[in-house]
Parts: structure tokens; sequence; C-alpha cells
């Protein structure tokens, strides 16, 4: 918070994102998110933002949870070269839905890039809010590619958070089930994850059961909501709100990552719920009024203008601003896109059923609820003293303020700076492809 009580938003942005193109006819846009950065810019939101343009993630971050020969795989692979890569095409799940495009890797390394730079911001106190609209990639395996998720931006922003937290919440409102994450922490309780998502019909991946809530010491700190199609704004906030203030509640977590895959929107052309922008961005609202650091990310969403709709306005919830947003869209890059009506928000469609019976949410909340008595603030004491991120210590050093009194994991005493990590190379920033710098910092309107 700064001294007016508001909360601190840093947004990442890299301005190539747009550039990236996974092939014709593939439902994946990058394009979408310098759609949202040309309205959040327009609406004149960047003013409440501090903007931050991602630098890679290096393969060695990757590897944080990802194996080496499968990173070392996407690095090298190229549309050109592919033929020679049959073997491991076939053993990583390249295939259509994950094709091999133009400098895939750079992608993969932008997205991951604003993630744990994301993160590392809210462990040095620096921020409250971050966004990243390019991350989310909730699908991605680690030696997997997966639903159009290559690099697992999310659980990798989520091993960085731990370093300074004991638990931290990973919720997920993409229309598809955050299977990606809730694998990589399903034996934890350090992590909690809760998803929404349609299941059922053969929908993908076909995973997150009701009765599916996590193994081991992880029982019961994986929560699964199970939907059918045509969800609408009532239904969800039916569910969402008395489980996850129950969540925050029992479990108390330091952190909280937010998925926000817009595909749960109506009119989606992947999706199957019928959520409006108000409804999908209330749970940004609930999500970030318990005050705790929150990581807010991308994910789905294959109609990109209401893409690019939604996430403005979840922005503008972000800053706190946005009862000033005026339907009427104003003047911008992409306003073709936007007719016939130019408008912010968009209806739900009146004509779709909602297949979600009141007894069947009832049920399905009330079993949740239930088994939410059994989440406790779990303490777990660290021995280990995870390194941080070498970006950490250049975030901070970029934006000259202190670490603000955070603690990593496992540390004893309060340390005055950084470990060293200063004097180690230059960060040359997004061109020498092996910067390990967190952000740089972005002018304001570019
Ligand atoms: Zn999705």
């Amino acid at each position: 918070m700064d001294s007016s009580g508001k909360r601190k938003v840093a947004y990442f942005y890299e301005p190539e994102i747009g550039n990236y193109y996974y092939g014709h006819g593939h439902p994946m846009k990058p394009h979408r998110v310098r759609m949202a950065h040309a309205l959040i810019v327009r609406y004149g939101l960047y003013r409440h933002l501090e903007v931050f343009r991602p630098v890679r993630a290096t393969e060695k971050a990757m590897s944080a949870f990802h194996a080496p020969d499968y990173i070392d795989f996407l690095k090298n692979v190229t549309p050109d070269n592919q033929e020679d890569f049959a073997q491991q095409m076939r053993q990583y799940a390249i295939a259509s839905d994950c094709p091999i495009f133009d400098r895939m890797f750079e992608y993969c390394q932008m997205n991951c890039g604003g993630s744990i730079g994301g993160a590392t911001r809210l462990n040095y106190g620096l921020a409250d809010t971050v966004v990243n609209w390019a991350g989310g990639m909730h699908h991605a395996k680690k030696s997997e590619a997966s639903g159009f998720c290559y690099v697992n931006d999310i659980v990798l922003s989520i091993l960085e958070l731990l370093k300074y937290h004991h638990r931290v919440l990973y919720v997920d409102i993409d229309v598809h089930h955050g299977d990606g994450v809730e694998e990589a922490f399903l034996t934890t309780d350090r992590v909690m994850t809760v998803s929404f998502h349609k299941h059922g019909d053969s929908f993908f991946p076909g995973t997150g059961d009701s009765c599916d809530i996590g193994v081991g010491a992880g029982k019961y700190y994986a929560v699964n909501v199970p939907l059918r199609d045509g969800m609408d704004d009532a239904s969800y906030k039916f569910l969402f709100d008395p489980i996850i203030t129950k969540i925050m509640e029992n479990y108390q977590p330091g952190a909280v990552v937010l998925q926000s895959g817009a595909d749960s929107l109506t009119q989606d052309k992947l999706g199957v719920f019928n959520l409006s922008i108000k409804g999908h961005a209330a749970c940004h609202k609930l999500m970030s009024s318990f005050g705790v650091p929150l990581l807010v990310l991308g994910g789905g969403g294959y109609k990109v203008k209401n893409v690019a709709r939604c996430w403005t306005y979840e922005t503008s919830v972000l800053v706190g601003k946005d009862r000033g947003m005026q339907d009427i869209m104003p003047p911008n890059e992409y306003y073709e896109y936007f007719g016939p009506d130019y408008r912010l928000h968009i209806p739900p469609d009146s004509a779709l059923e909602n297949r979600n019976r009141m007894e069947t949410l009832e049920r399905l909340r009330n079993r949740t609820l239930e088994n939410l008595r059994n989440v406790r603030p779990v303490g777990a004491s660290m021995h280990e003293r995870p390194p941080d991120a070498v970006a950490g210590a250049e975030v901070v050093r970029k934006s000259g303020r202190s670490r603000s009194g955070r603690r990593r994991i496992g540390e004893e005493e309060e340390e005055e700076d950084g470990e060293g990590h200063e004097g180690r190379g230059d960060r040359g920033g997004l061109s020498d492809g092996g910067g390990e710098s967190g952000s740089d910092r972005m002018e304001e309107d570019s």
C-alpha cells in the first residue's frame, strides 16, 4: 500500500507479444494481449500502474519445475528442423494443439519472465498486486506440452513465492481445469489449488472431478469445482464467494495467484459458460479485497476482442478505477474489432441454457465447504534456504528501494540487502537472451 492506502499495482507487458503466432487457424492468439494493452492505455489505466517489460526467463529458471531435457528441446526445435526431432515431438506431446512455431521458446521466456518477475516484486514488498496478462499457461507439465501451453509460468511463479511465503493459494477461473498446476502441487499442503471449470462431455483436459482433493500431505489442499455448460454470473458467485472466503479464512495464504482465463466468458469460441465481464471480474474484486499479495495472470480466451475487453476491465478493478470506466470505448488502435456497438461490456447469451441446476450447485457447495473444514494454516518449518531468482535482487536495484523487511523462508535474521547478485554480469535487457533480471521499467505510454 502507498501512504494513501491504495494498492500498488505492477503490470508486466512485452510489446513484442502480439507478434508471436501459433499458426493459421490456431485459436490461441497472443495478439489479444496487445489488444488488451491498447485498451488499458486508452482508458488511462496505465497511470495507476507501474509498467514493466519482462525479461526473458532463463533455461535455469524454467528448470526449477521442468525437466532440463524438455526445456533443451523447446529451445532447440524450430519449424525448419522439427523433422529431426520426431521422437522428442512424440515424447513431449507436441502436436497440432501445441505446434512448433517461430520464436516459440522466446515467447515462453517472455510469459515466464513476467510471472516470475511479478512473484519477485510481491516477495520484496514492492507491489501489492502484479498483473501479467501474457501468463497463466496452466496446462503445461514437467516434461510435456498441453493445451496450447509449453512452459508453466504459474508453477514457476508459485515456486518463487514459496521462498517467502509458507502458504500460497492458487485460484483458477479459466473454463478448463488447471491440471498442470494441480499436478505440480498435488502432494503438498504449502500450495492450495482451487479450480472452477467445465467438466464432463469429454471436455478438455478431462480431469478435475470434485472428488479429486489432493494426495498424502496435500489431501484437502486441492479443490475442484466441476460445472456444466451455461454457468451465469449468479451461479458462479453462489459458489465462488463462499468457497474462496472459507479458504482464505481457514488457509490464510501469504500470497494468492489468480489465473484469469477469459474463456469462461459468454460467447467464447471454446468455452461453454455464460459469464459477463462483470461476473468474471467479480472474482478479482473478491480476491483483492483480502489485502493479500496477489499475482494476476491471463490464460485461455479465444474470442480475442472479448478477452481484451475483459482483461482491461479487470485491470480497472485491480487499480480500483472500475467505477469510472465508460462503457462506450475510447478510440484505440483496434477500434474496428469492437463494432458494431463499440462498448466495453458484453451481454450474456439469453438463449444459452444454464445446465447447472440449483440443487446440484448447492450440493457441490456444501460438499466443498465440508472438505474445507480440514484445511489449516499449516506452518511448515523450513530448514532449506532456496536462493532467490537473480531476478529478485535486480528488481530491487532498479527500483532503488530496500527490501521492506521481507524475509525469505528459513532466514533467521533480517538481511540488509541482497546477496551480492548485483555484481553478476550486466543486464543487457531483452536482446542478450540470457538476461536474468525480473523486469525493466517501461515508459508508461509505450
Ligand atoms: Zn482454458
